[in-house]
């Protein structure tokens, strides 16, 4: 096992990888700087009062890592222990995200520093609104385009748009200030479960890569929300045996294959995968750890480190979240022979769709289903392929692949923009 070299927040992870992609690159120090800090980096402290008369103190940030390549693109995470750093790392990861997945943004994100799990839907509306009225002047369709992350969803971008409009005097905006909104508002079929079915079509795309049936494949997955929940139910509609789920409540394994169907009524009914009935109970950490082909890391960051690595026995591991690994890891698993397709390809179907909604509005056309469907799922695999073809001719993992083609363009872009502004 290698010794841990640096702290294992989603803020050192990006700026790491980041150094180590300019070093190969072998970057400029002007164009490291120029890329490496935030454009914008904003924290405001709002004191809403909540439908029960209650009033809460709330940190919002708002970061726009970059806009070479389009405007800032990127969700709202909403924890109770979200961070600024936390949200200038996602942001970065952003930038690299919309660059090699192949659309006109550039990255952004933003947090909201409360538990919404604390509150009822009332009072998260209290809050997303107060959210939206403290960062308008941050939020456009050509400065930076908020969506759902964790913790999120789309009733929040549904009150986002409306608070927007609202603001103006407007019924609609000129341009799409939102994506991940409710369909009616103008949101996009198929959004919600982008992130989940691209995650799947990445894995996919490597078993045929690598020779591997996926039909004969054994699955696990950590973290039933949005992304987890459908990656699970995707991958088993693929043959994969789903033998291990867990959430925040706990983790379950049936070595025969869960019952994902009823484990999803399960976990509407009561909040969470614990005491579900169709498998063996285990600790949420647990997980990780099985006997499986396919691992999909889609829970929260940091969650494969130098402390636990050596315990993953999967082949190919998706990850699903942002940043669910830490540098040192990476770096264990990569040499144990580990097949690892990074948070920035495996998870981008998410901000791919975004693009798709943000185009549909700009436009004000309707796109169906089974465009967007079809447009994800080509998409997901002509990226796929090429970060693998780069990752098979460089001789590099295909983080560092997908990595270097993320940088390079963002790079190519400030350099065909003008170097001094
Ligand atoms: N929060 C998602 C991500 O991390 C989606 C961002 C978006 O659609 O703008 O990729």
């Amino acid at each position: 096992m290698t010794s841990k070299k640096i702290p294992e927040g989603i803020f050192e992870t990006s700026i790491y990888n980041f150094q180590q992609t300019a070093k190969r690159l072998k970057l400029s120090d002007k164009l490291i700087a120029r890329i490496m800090e935030p454009k914008e980096k904003i924290e405001i402290t709002l004191n809403p009062e909540k439908p029960d008369g209650d009033y809460v103190h709330v940190k919002v940030f708002v970061v726009r890592h970059n806009d070479t390549l389009g405007p800032s693109k990127g969700g709202i995470r909403m924890a109770s222990d979200v961070t600024l750093d936390d949200i200038c790392g996602l942001s970065m990861e952003m930038t690299w995200k919309t660059a090699l997945i192949g659309v006109p943004f550039g990255g952004g994100k933003s947090g909201i520093q409360f538990d919404p799990t604390t509150v009822s839907e009332a009072g998260k509306e209290v809050i997303i609104r107060a959210f939206t009225r403290a960062v308008l002047r941050h939020i456009g369709p050509e400065v930076y385009v908020p969506a759902p992350d964790m913790g999120t969803n789309e009733a929040d971008m549904g009150h986002i748009r409306d608070c927007i409009s609202y603001s103006s005097g407007k019924s609609i905006t000129q341009g799409c200030f939102v994506t991940g909104k409710p369909v009616i508002l103008g949101g996009i079929e198929g959004r919600r479960e982008a992130t989940g079915k691209g995650c799947v079509y990445t894995v996919q795309a490597a078993c045929q890569k690598m020779g591997i049936d996926i039909s004969q494949t054994r699955t696990a997955v950590q973290g039933f929300g949005n992304v987890g929940s459908v990656a699970a139910l995707e991958i088993a509609k693929l043959g994969s045996k789903v033998i291990a789920v867990s959430d925040v409540t706990g983790g379950i394994v049936n070595e025969q294959g869960l019952d994902l169907v009823a484990l999803v009524d399960h976990v509407n009914v009561s909040g969470g995968i614990k005491g579900f009935a169709g498998g063996t109970d285990v600790a949420s950490d647990e997980v990780l750890y099985v006997d499986c082909d396919i691992l999909i890391p889609a829970a929260a960051q940091s969650q494969i480190t130098a402390q636990n690595a050596d315990k993953v026995k999967a082949k190919i591991i998706a990850e699903g979240a942002n940043a669910p690994m830490t540098p040192d890891g990476d770096e264990i698993l990569y040499a144990k022979g580990a097949f690892i397709i990074p948070d920035i390809l495996a998870n981008a179907g998410g901000v791919f769709v975004s693009y798709l909604e943000y185009t549909q509005e700009t436009q004000r056309e309707q796109m169906t289903l089974e465009d967007v469907e079809q447009r994800l799922y080509n998409r997901m695999f002509k990226r796929f392929g090429e970060v693998y073809d780069y990752s098979q001719s460089k001789k590099v993992s295909m983080r560092d692949a997908a990595m270097d083609i993320g940088v390079q363009k963002v790079a190519d872009g400030i350099i065909a923009r003008g170097l001094l502004p």
